[in-house]
């Protein structure tokens, strides 16, 4: 999938344009984020990063990823149950997932993204959730499953498993 990482300058006039300093730090976060394909947590970041800027603290790398998704340069996920933490992604166009609960790994599923898919679902929740007083601003899905140890590094396991994914994922 297609991911263009942000030009420094423009991250750069982002950051600032939002009143907060573009860092060496705050450039290495990014620059990790945007490479990384897992979704990395701000532990796993720090990791990384840290080989590069040895004096970067973990509480660095998190008002840093906080200054991305502040600023829509990244997203953060929510933990799920077992998860150490958030990930986060550094990919700014509407996209699907699919997550490992054994590793917590998140990849982005290899298929364009249907803005109408809930209406699709049920031509009726438009007109539910109006009643509600709802209003629809996105939606996120995420698959989730376990990932084979052995399919770990398999650059094409994404296509395969989204395969497997979509066939569970009829209605029964
Ligand atoms: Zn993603």
């Amino acid at each position: 999938m297609p991911h263009c990482p942000l030009d420094p300058e423009v991250l750069r006039a982002t950051l600032e344009a939002a009143g907060l300093r573009c860092t060496p730090q705050r450039l290495a976060v990014y620059d990790h984020l945007a490479q990384a394909e897992h979704h990395p947590t701000a532990e796993e970041v720090f990791r990384a990063v840290r080989t590069e800027v040895p004096r970067i603290s973990l509480a660095t790398v998190y008002k840093a990823l906080e200054a991305l998704v502040e600023t829509g340069v990244a997203a953060r996920l929510p933990a799920v149950a077992g998860d150490s933490g958030a990930r986060y992604d550094a990919r700014r166009d509407p996209h699907y997932h699919f997550r490992c609960l054994r590793t917590g790994t998140v990849h982005d599923l290899p298929t364009h993204f249907d803005p109408d898919l809930v209406a699709r679902l049920d031509p009726e929740l438009a007109a539910y959730l109006s009643r509600r007083g709802f209003q629809v601003t996105g939606y996120r899905l995420e698959l989730l499953g376990f990932q084979s140890p052995a399919d770990d590094t398999r650059r094409d396991g994404a296509r395969n498993l989204t395969a497997t994914a979509g066939d569970g994922e009829r209605p029964s």
